[in-house]
């Protein structure tokens, strides 16, 4: 319950009431707070997004339109971050190299992403499963299509209502898509506090990281850090609580 108080406190804040934000009654919402909801505690100056699920471009761009945002060339690609977040990134990736390690993105959209690519993403889940799950006879042509002529946003809870029967979306089909990629208009990404890191696997760069505010706050997404802007040692009061997967650390919200 803590977690709800924290968030409570930074949307009052922003004069925003936390029943205008949260619809505990909205599958997706719940879901996505659930699952990705580390991000909304952030501290250290940063910007959280005032909605949980963003339905479309416009509600993205006028979102980071009001943004401070720092770009910098890393491992060659241009990536773009809140200020807080940028600078513990340098910070994280200045230690690194005095270690002989290094930090760099896996790719070109490892920082900010705007609203098509999460839905880009989210089609490139979702579209190969509807075919399998349809061939393996889970699914009727007639379902399957359904699906297809929904909007993005509106697929979401159709997929969850799917997988609760056991007809995963995820990239390899065994568990959810929420652990594979984000709904549309969810992505930690768009708020640009999340970074996907090559080294994630070496513990020394999570160390690092960590030392610095960025946490793995997405249980099964392992290459996915979160901006959080303080020291482990104060996440816990944040709401947030640790659990292990594949020997690695993740900060959730504690609900
Ligand atoms: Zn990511």
């Amino acid at each position: 319950m803590k977690f709800y108080k924290v968030l409570e406190k930074n949307l009052e804040a922003k004069n925003i009431s936390f029943k205008e934000f949260y619809d505990s009654a909205d599958v997706v919402e719940k879901r996505i707070l659930e699952e990705y909801g580390a991000l909304f505690v952030a501290r250290g100056g940063v910007t959280i997004p005032t909605k949980i699920v963003f339905k479309n471009e416009d509600e993205v761009s006028g979102f980071q339109s009001n943004l401070q945002i720092s770009k910098e060339n890393i491992g060659g690609f241009d990536l773009e971050l809140q200020n807080a977040a940028m600078k513990d990134l340098l910070k994280s990736i200045k230690e690194a190299g005095e270690n002989n390690l290094s930090i760099t993105p896996r790719g070109a959209d490892s920082a900010r992403r705007d609203y098509a690519q999460t839905v880009n993403l989210w089609a490139s889940r979702v579209n190969p499963a509807l075919e399998h799950w349809s061939k393996a006879g889970k699914l009727s042509k007639k379902e399957a299509d359904k699906i297809r002529s929904l909007l993005p946003f509106e697929q979401v809870p159709e997929i969850f209502k799917l997988e609760e029967k056991g007809v995963f979306f995820s990239k390899d089909l065994s568990k959810s898509i929420v652990y594979s990629v984000a709904p549309p208009g969810t992505s930690q990404h768009l708020a640009l506090l999340a970074f996907d890191a090559a080294e994630y696997k070496n513990e020394r760069v999570r160390e690092i990281l960590a030392k610095n505010g960025w946490f793995q706050t997405v249980v099964s997404d392992l290459p996915h850090f979160t901006y959080l802007g303080v020291k482990e040692s104060k996440l816990s009061d944040l709401g947030l609580k640790k659990v292990e997967n594949c020997e690695q650390v993740f900060w959730i919200p504690n609900i």
